[in-house]
């Protein structure tokens, strides 16, 4: 399902204070390389330096990291993200395929639609990622799943017609009944 198109221009532009903040509070492992660095002699700069945002499965066979920031955050209420995760919607952040490193195992992939690969942990069953052959550029990742998910605030709902009666919409994000490109 075409469920995560973004105007990226836009969402890139509006992310600018979330992606600083994530670059300036360093996660633990950042924390390590820099202290690294500080110890080689390397010095440190926050313009084009490492993202270093860990997240993985709830059993840790699978550990990622992203490196740059994301280009769409949204929290989808379609079927197909609900069935495949068990959950009653679902919080994507959207990165360049180039940022993201599977630093320990790797998903498997569930074809949920024709050209559509979502990933998770063969082991404890974690929804992980998604990915679209036509955008192959792109994977998004399971807000959730980083260490520090408060980070990855969606912007917006997506295929809120699909959104389960009882769930609430947050007044604070803007709303799509299909797409992001949508309404
Ligand atoms: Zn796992
Ligand atoms: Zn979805």
């Amino acid at each position: 399902m075409n469920f995560v198109t973004m105007d990226s221009m836009l969402v890139s532009s509006m992310l600018v204070g979330s992606i600083s903040t994530c670059v300036m509070s360093a996660t633990a492992s950042a924390n390590r390389a820099s202290a690294t660095a500080a110890s080689s002699g390397t010095a440190m700069t926050t313009t084009g330096a490492a993202v270093a945002c860990e997240g993985g499965c709830a059993c840790g066979a699978i550990r990622y990291r992203v490196t740059g920031g994301p280009t769409a955050l949204v929290l989808c209420h379609c079927r197909d993200c609900r069935i495949a995760s068990g959950a009653p919607a679902l919080a994507w952040a959207v990165f360049r395929t180039d940022d993201v490193a599977w630093l320990h195992g790797e998903p498997r992939q569930f074809v949920s639609s024709p050209g559509v690969s979502r990933g998770f942990c063969g082991r404890c069953g974690t929804t992980l990622s998604y990915r679209r052959d036509t955008r192959a550029d792109c994977i998004d990742v399971t807000s959730a799943t980083f260490d520090e998910p408060g980070r990855f605030a969606p912007l917006r709902e997506i295929w809120t017609a699909q959104r389960l009666p009882w769930i609430s919409a947050n007044a604070s994000l803007a709303q799509h009944p299909g797409s992001s490109k949508s309404g």
